[in-house]
């Protein structure tokens, strides 16, 4: 089992974010204004300003935006990784987010730009709530 960093609380932003990963939930954030769509989790609308947004869940599907290959990682939470990838990610809904892909066997020969990945939730020993990851499909 994984070993990340958990998110710490009160943290008015993300926290519903947090607990949508605890039910399996992509969450992000749609301008009920404007009707932009809005990620990483914030109190306005990155387009107009509005503090009125929408909380979605998203399907989880996406496409590689671009990544990059980490051969080693001395931190302890990722040391036991040897080489991955960490990558954006082009969610269907129109967001970006950064994540890590797994279940790839040598990822600087595996991953690819355009490559169609689904979200998986990855749970933590380090604590309850589990980190979105994304899978080849
Ligand atoms: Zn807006």
């Amino acid at each position: 089992m994984a070993n990340r960093l958990q998110p710490v609380f009160p943290e008015q932003d993300t926290e519903h974010f947090w607990e949508g990963a605890k039910q399996g939930e992509l969450r992000y954030q749609q301008c009920n204004a404007c009707d932009t769509v809005v990620f990483t989790p914030r109190a306005h609308c990155t387009a107009c300003g509005s503090d009125d947004l929408a909380w979605k869940v998203s399907a989880g599907a996406g496409e590689v935006y671009t990544y990059s290959v980490v051969r080693q990682n001395r931190s302890p939470a990722f040391a036991d990784l040897g080489a991955y990838a960490v990558a954006y990610i082009d969610l269907d809904e129109g967001f970006r987010m950064m994540s890590g892909i797994v279940g790839v066997g040598d990822p600087t020969q595996e991953v690819r730009i355009g490559m169609r990945v689904q979200v998986e939730f990855e749970p933590q020993e380090s604590g309850e709530y589990p980190i979105p990851v994304f899978r080849p499909v």
